[in-house]
């Protein structure tokens, strides 16, 4: 690599060649690979961040293409983390990059934040938020809050032991429904793009050694241009940073709405699946194939989209109920 990739950054007083040095040695956990994941891992790796896991359930569709970084038509029904993964590999060959295409339960939570330096917010859900705050807090690992809708956005740098969590500012996930998502209340294209470039740049301040900004949520509306940096507090009886009580940790249901019209089914079991044999036995019940590693079904009037984990997204119903009843008559033997 050219010794002059990283000059721009290192000139700065507030990173210079030892904050370099340490971004290099780096990783990072990019949790969702959505419009605000993919622009945080772009900037993450042209940053000379050392190594970046992404997590990712979901495949690139039509309609994240006006907001997000590193997909392009060509990329459509593929994985998302091994999309954005491939891309990146060439944008910086020499950040090691490792993709995960599963969904970030309690289980895997654990497991990777145990291994990193840091987690980015790339989620499109409130229920993987806390699961990735409880993990963190647990590990003592800082994470970047960050969440986007319509033309607004929101973020805040949650170090563990020296300032707030997310569950002091809200200590319970609001029920679902409450809370627009990105299908019903849309989104701005330019929105994630700059907070993901906010959240980067708190990450990169905390990887290079620069001591705590913990205590601040920043807001901006793109479409206003109002911006606000409101000062946070740890909330003493926060059950989770104060009372060492890891709830969202715990095993949770097996089914969740996600954003528009689907559900989202977990297998009872963690095994794998064999998708060719399970392609086999749906394709006389209607179409059935395997592309990009994962399994597309077209089952009365339904979207089933089955991965190699067991896990299924069901598109075409907003009932977790009549969700599990077609992964149970489909997929589960
Ligand atoms: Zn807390």
């Amino acid at each position: 690599m050219n010794g002059r990739r990283f000059v721009r950054q290192t000139v700065l007083p507030e990173v210079g060649e030892e904050g370099q040095k340490r971004l290099g040695k780096a990783t990072a956990l990019v949790a969702g690979c959505g419009a605000l994941g993919t622009h945080a891992a772009e900037l993450l790796a042209r940053a000379g961040v050392g190594r970046l896991l992404l997590v990712d359930r979901d495949l690139v569709e039509e309609t994240n293409l006006h907001r997000v970084a590193l997909f392009t038509p060509r990329d459509l029904g593929r994985p998302k983390a091994e999309a954005a993964a491939k891309r990146l590999a060439s944008i910086a060959p020499e950040v090691s990059i490792t993709p995960h295409v599963a969904h970030l339960g309690p289980d895997l939570a654990l497991d990777l934040v145990s291994g990193v330096d840091i987690v980015l917010d790339g989620l499109d859900n409130l229920e993987t938020r806390y699961v990735v705050n409880d993990a963190c807090v647990k590990h003592g690992v800082p994470w970047i809050y960050t969440a986007v809708l319509g033309t607004q956005g929101m973020t805040m740098a949650v170090r563990p032991g020296e300032g707030p969590c997310l569950r002091c500012l809200f200590p319970t996930p609001p029920p679902p429904g409450a809370i627009p998502t990105c299908a019903e209340a849309g989104i701005l294209g330019p929105v994630p793009a700059a907070l993901a470039a906010l959240e980067v740049a708190s990450a990169i301040r905390i990887l290079s050694g620069t001591p705590s900004e913990s205590g601040r949520l920043v807001y901006l509306d793109l479409w206003t241009g109002q911006a606000e940096a409101v000062p946070t507090a740890r909330a003493p009886d926060c059950p989770c940073c104060c009372g060492n009580r890891f709830e969202f940790l715990s095993p949770r249901p097996h089914t969740a709405r996600l954003c528009g019209e689907s559900v989202q089914v977990l297998p009872h079991k963690r095994a794998p699946l064999d998708l060719a044999d399970l392609a086999a036995r749906l394709a006389p019940l209607g179409r059935a194939r395997v592309a990009h590693g994962v399994l597309v079904a077209e089952l009365e009037g339904v979207l089933l989209t089955v991965f190699p984990d067991g896990r299924a997204v069901v598109k075409g119903v907003s009932d977790p109920a009549q969700a599990q009843a077609l992964y149970d008559r489909y997929v589960a033997r």
